[in-house]
């Protein structure tokens, strides 16, 4: 049996990823290896915050381990929120006052173009890996849908005519992404 921690608070992330593993994995959260401080995520870049995160943990845990990390890049904005999307607008990382923030940024901007992007570090015996998962979209002229978080309900996947927050769980799982990182991920830690 393979095991792995995954360096996240989220225990949303956890449950997905626990889905996604194949048998003989077994990955466990911060909480099963008593892991309780705040993970420092303080690089200017999702690469840097996948890597410092996972690092942090690895240090203390001494166990094979992974950290994600993820922002909506946003074309016309050079590439914000990016990497500050959970706190674009204010420490509290609130996300309707960040969903306001990003639609009165782009007011009367015709190119909408956008995309999710997550960077996930793993580390094995020193060895340091990155896999990303992208997916493409537009940002909506305002919010819709009540599924999801963050600014799932302003963001249109590209080929889709209804935003990530009027997507199942399932639907939007398999094409973000998130998923699309976790299950790279996956495949490398299946054939190890
Ligand atoms: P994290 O690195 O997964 O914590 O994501 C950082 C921030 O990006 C979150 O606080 C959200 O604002 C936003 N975000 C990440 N993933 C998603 C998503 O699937 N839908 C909408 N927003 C997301």
């Amino acid at each position: 049996m393979k095991e792995f921690v995954f360096a996240s608070h989220n225990h949303h992330k956890v449950n997905e990823i626990r889905q996604i593993a194949g048998q003989g994995i077994t990955i466990l959260s911060l909480k099963d290896i008593g892991f309780t401080d705040p993970i420092p995520e303080s690089m200017p870049t999702l690469e840097g915050n996948a890597l410092q995160k996972a690092r942090t943990v690895f240090h203390t845990a001494k166990k094979a381990c992974f950290a994600d990390d993820t922002g909506l890049e946003i074309e016309a904005l050079n590439g914000m929120p990016g990497v500050k999307s959970a706190r674009y607008a204010g420490e509290d990382q609130d996300f309707i006052r960040n969903m306001r923030k990003v639609l009165s940024e782009m007011n009367g901007i015709a190119n909408r173009r956008a995309r999710f992007r997550t960077v996930i570090a793993l580390i094995i015996n020193d060895s340091e890996y990155l896999f990303e998962g992208m997916i493409e979209g537009t940002i909506m002229e305002a919010p819709r849908g009540l599924m999801g978080f963050g600014y799932d309900p302003i963001f249109q996947p590209s080929g889709y005519r209804i935003s990530f927050a009027e997507m199942d769980a399932p639907v939007k799982n398999r094409i973000s992404h998130r998923g699309i990182a976790f299950r790279k991920l996956m495949d490398h830690l299946n054939s190890l």
